[in-house]
């Protein structure tokens, strides 16, 4: 059996075990520390714009964003469908409630057009408007963010960029993450960079920042004595982790780009192939970090992605399908719902490829010769 072909698996650049060793010399093994504090400021370098709070995980800073909006119990929020489940699972856990709204063709994100009508919907029905939105950058690609942010500002509601899957994904020029009044990073194995586990909330300013911070470590007032007027989280970065960060750091360009030039590979390896369609960026303004590489598959082809998905495995490569549309989930079944069937469209129809950027281009030739023989049949 050749070797399996994954996913998206953790690549390292070189640094991070002697980063790590570093720590343990000095006995920083603790939440916080020097190493959180170097990721911060390296993180910001990236992004070029806002301050970085490192936490545990992105689907912390999911929840710290919304807590920093003020989304409490009654309110709803505006999340895409189409999405992975840690995107809404905090609306939740502020005792919110979601709204699902659709994507639209061209980047499979939120459809301005639906957002619009949703808020103007839920006003309707609960004469209030959504406390905050919920835009996804799905496997990079980034949203239509002018849009999406000119109906917000028309609102007055604030967006919460989820980035957890677009670090180094740019719209109009500027770092998905940077583009919303908050933005979310994870550092999950499977993300374009890892912490082990981690993310990041990125604030607008220094203030909102030493705010979450305040939120992420137990909201404890400055006394000498432990003091709580609110309640708190413990949701910052080990230092540890920290270490395993500013390692990718050195690397995370490259990566990008290796995404990125695994997605030309797959384009070019499987062009002639009727029926089968390489995502790529629907035009200038979108630059995807293609976190992972994305197909449709035709149904004129006679082949379902779950079809495909198999006989990939049986040659040992693992691919997945899209993720399930959360208005599609039971859990999520008595959300109010905006849609025209596409996040669904496209659910039934697409497959993502091995995209980590430890991989071949012999692997990629393996994933490619693969998929010629199955839609020879
Ligand atoms: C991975 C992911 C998250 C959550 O990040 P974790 O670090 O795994 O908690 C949130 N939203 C999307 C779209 C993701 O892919």
């Amino acid at each position: 059996m050749k070797e399996r072909i994954k996913l998206s698996i953790n690549h390292m650049g070189g640094s991070e075990r002697k980063r790590v060793e570093k720590v343990f010399d000095s006995n920083w093994i603790v939440p916080l520390g020097p190493e959180v504090d170097e990721f911060e400021r390296r993180l910001e370098g990236f992004l070029g714009a806002g301050k970085v709070v490192a936490l545990s995980a992105g689907t912390a800073a999911i929840h710290l964003g919304l807590v920093m909006l003020g989304v409490s119990k009654g309110d709803e929020v505006i999340c895409q469908s189409f999405t992975f489940s840690a995107s809404a699972n905090p609306i939740i856990y502020q005792g919110a409630n979601p709204v699902f709204v659709d994507s639209e063709h061209q980047t499979w994100d939120i459809s301005p057009e639906l957002l619009e009508e949703a808020i103007l919907d839920r006003m309707k029905a609960t004469g209030r408007y959504p406390k905050a939105i919920i835009p996804v950058h799905l496997y990079g690609m980034p949203a239509k963010m002018e849009e999406i942010l000119s109906i917000a500002e028309k609102y007055s509601i604030p967006v919460l960029e989820d980035s957890a899957e677009a670090m180094g994904s740019r719209y109009k020029g500027k770092m998905c993450g940077t583009l919303g009044r908050y933005g979310v990073l994870s550092f999950n194995g499977n993300k374009m960079i890892t912490t082990s586990g981690g993310g990041a909330l990125i604030c607008p300013d220094e203030e909102a920042a030493k705010r979450a911070k305040f939120y992420a470590t137990q909201a404890r007032e400055s006394l000498p004595y432990y003091y709580h007027k609110e309640i708190g989280f413990n949701y910052r970065l080990s230092n540890v982790s920290a270490a395993i960060g500013c390692g990718q750091m050195e690397v995370v360009d490259e990566h990008i780009s290796r995404r990125r030039q695994i997605r030309r590979l797959y384009a070019q390896g499987l062009s002639g192939i009727e029926g089968i369609k390489v995502m790529d960026n629907p035009g200038e303004d979108f630059d995807s970090n293609f976190w992972l590489t994305t197909i449709l598959i035709d149904p004129s082809t006679g082949k379902t992605p779950d079809e495909v998905r198999l006989a990939l495995d049986a040659e040992n490569i693992e691919s997945r399908l899209l993720w399930r549309p959360m208005h599609m989930q039971p859990v999520f079944s008595d959300a109010p719902y905006y849609g025209r069937n596409v996040a669904e469209d496209l659910f039934s129809k697409g497959l993502c490829l091995p995209s980590g950027s430890s991989l071949s281009d012999n692997d990629i030739g393996r994933v490619v010769d693969c998929i010629r023989v199955i839609f020879k049949k």
